[in-house]
């Protein structure tokens, strides 16, 4: 038996409506909603009075490890529409060999989860929730990571999924994606140029758009990261977030889990500083925040190694910049050469291979103890988004022949 049955048929559902990020319009729950009418993400609103009267931090510690264990903070209604994998909860590794600075340095490891990356939180929720509302063809632009966890939530939800991506998106991710049923295109162009492809042709095929932001559950899936991090965290969080930021899902989702969890008294101490981290050949929201703007412009020539985070424009900017200003946090970026160094200090001292947008976060942090902006004792929390074999690593040409003397002494 499933321990979700037991768990959570009978528990109610706090969503009390949608509402527009940028306006604040509400949006009516229970209904198919892609971008409000602003063309603006739309926002799940809870009645999260209601929730602290329902749950205990305590009651969901003796719960399953997995991230349903969150259940009165996300939008499924019926337990019969959770589409899972296996959700694990990720854990939280110490690298205490490559700290730099007085505080300690953690990397919470989301490459444990389905398909290999933390794009399994957003899509086991988006998914979920488009067999609860009866959607049966979902399409999206990706970079590989995304689409891969929405090819595989779809075909296990029985929904058929369209998949585009840049014609130089990683071979192993393009494959993935194939093989766990979704029907896959390359295009010669960028994650946006897929975006296009699918917000024209959706109309006529009709397709749900799945694209980052543009449907509301993403972020309820993301936003799983920041519960587990509160509750890993004895409910009181590190100092600074280092987050690689594409899209921007998961940093406004856990900015969003701290500020519900904050309303709700469950918080000790302050919230973190949240810095969002890009290479610096794709680095729209860095500039933005730098030029003190609210939204972020196309970033021209987007060029970088971290596929993740080549998002050359973004839907949800205004969001990440507000998530960033309002923890007094702020936006940085490294360049790819830096990225792969970091990523192979990491992984020659620590045992731990990051991919390389989780290496961004780690160049990142040591760049910014420099600057000052990190401070030395503060603790500071790095995301490893995906596995980092997924990844092209450095080739090994070391040979043996067998048939001839091993030279063991050169060994
Ligand atoms: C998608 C992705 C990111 C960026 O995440 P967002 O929440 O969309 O900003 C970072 N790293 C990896 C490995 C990714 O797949």
């Amino acid at each position: 038996m499933n321990h979700l049955d037991n768990l959570i048929t009978h528990r109610p559902n706090f969503v009390t409506h949608l509402e527009c990020g940028m306006t604040g319009e509400h949006y009516p729950k229970e209904q198919v909603h892609g971008l409000s009418k602003v063309g603006k993400p739309l926002l799940v609103r809870y009645d999260l009075k209601k929730i602290a009267e329902a749950v205990t931090k305590e009651e969901i510690s003796l719960r399953p490890p997995d991230f349903w264990r969150y259940r009165e903070f996300l939008p499924v209604r019926h337990t019969i529409n959770i589409v899972s994998l296996g959700e694990v909860m990720t854990p939280i590794i110490t690298l205490s060999k490559v700290q730099a600075g007085k505080g300690t340095l953690y990397v919470k490891d989301e490459a444990r989860l389905p398909t290999g990356s933390f794009k399994a939180r957003g899509l086991c929720m988006a998914i979920s929730m488009a067999k609860e509302l009866g959607i049966t063809k979902v399409a999206m632009p990706t970079n590989g990571n995304a689409g891969a966890a929405c090819a595989a939530y779809a075909s296990r939800a029985g929904i058929e999924s369209f998949i585009f991506c840049p014609d130089d998106t990683p071979t192993i991710n393009v494959r993935e994606i194939a093989q766990q049923g979704a029907k896959v295109w390359l295009v010669n162009g960028l994650i946006n140029d897929c975006g296009k492809i699918v917000a024209e042709g959706k109309q006529a095929k009709g397709w749900f758009d799945m694209s980052t932001l543009k449907e509301p559950y993403r972020i309820e899936g993301k936003k799983t990261m920041g519960l587990e991090l509160a509750e890993q965290f004895h409910w009181q969080l590190p100092d600074v977030i280092l987050y690689p930021t594409g899209g921007g899902t998961g940093l406004i989702g856990m900015w969003k889990a701290f500020k519900e969890l904050q309303e709700m008294g469950w918080l000790k101490g302050k919230l973190p500083r949240m810095v969002v981290v890009q290479s610096s050949g794709c680095a729209p929201i860095v500039k933005a925040w730098e030029e003190g703007k609210e939204h972020a412009e196309l970033w021209q020539n987007a060029k970088t190694i971290a596929w993740g985070i080549r998002v050359p424009v973004a839907v949800g900017d205004f969001l990440m910049l507000r998530a960033v200003n309002e923890s007094s946090g702020f936006a940085t970026s490294v360049d790819d050469e830096v990225i792969l160094e970091a990523r192979a200090e990491c992984a020659n001292k620590e045992g731990f291979l990051m991919c390389p947008e989780g290496a961004a976060t780690f160049a990142a942090y040591q760049k910014e103890l420099k600057s000052g902006r990190i401070k030395s004792e503060e603790s500071v929390m790095l995301f490893n988004c995906a596995a980092g074999t997924k990844y092209e690593l450095p080739p090994v040409n070391s040979r043996l022949d067998r048939n001839q003397p091993i030279p063991y002494a050169q060994l």
